[in-house]
């Protein structure tokens, strides 16, 4: 049986970086569940398109901010593609998420549906740099979303959740391993 992966891009930001290039959006975050409606119904007509047993070994949604829309829009995403697809027990299932966007509730909506890996990045530890790069978060603001994340996979949960943090200058800043 083929396995595949399935990348489901997110366009939606708080605001636009100085430095970027990918197809994301500020301010249109009120087209995020008309948006999630058509991503799920080009899903099913591409499902229907493949005539073929086919396993889904991961799952990617990228963005743009994907953790800055609805994490119920999130739940009916998944669940969706798990109802198109047959999704293999230990696929890897990631979310992107953008440093404050994140909370506790969000945390255990993505766990409830599956979603085992949490992609965050940070491109520099110097407030300053950061805003000049227009991003909306500081370092502490980073440390505090990191550290829940954290907290929440250590809870006594049935689901995992990894995390996995992009930055461009130190690895350890955090404390962290
Ligand atoms: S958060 Fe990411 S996708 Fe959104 S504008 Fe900044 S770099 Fe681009």
């Amino acid at each position: 049986m083929r396995e595949i992966g399935i990348y489901v891009h997110v366009p939606f930001c708080v605001q636009k970086c100085a430095y970027c290039d990918f197809v994301s959006y500020a301010d249109k975050i009120e087209l995020s569940q008309q948006y999630i409606k058509e991503v799920k119904k080009e899903i099913s007509a591409k499902r229907n398109e493949i005539n073929e047993e086919i396993q889904v070994k991961t799952i990617y949604i990228g963005g743009g901010t994907p953790s800055y829309i609805k994490s119920a829009l999130m739940v009916d995403l998944i669940n969706h593609i798990r109802k198109e697809f047959v999704v293999k027990p230990d696929a890897e299932i990631t979310i992107e998420a953008n440093p404050g966007s994140i909370t506790q509730p969000k945390l255990k909506d993505y766990m409830s549906v599956g979603i085992n890996r949490l992609s965050m990045g940070l491109q520099t530890t110097d407030n300053k740099l950061l805003n000049r790069l227009g991003r909306v978060h500081t370092y502490n603001r980073f440390l505090e979303s990191y550290l829940l994340a954290r907290q929440m996979r250590n809870e006594k949960c049935k689901y995992r959740f990894n995390d996995r943090y992009t930055w461009s200058n130190n690895r350890n800043i955090t404390g962290y391993n």
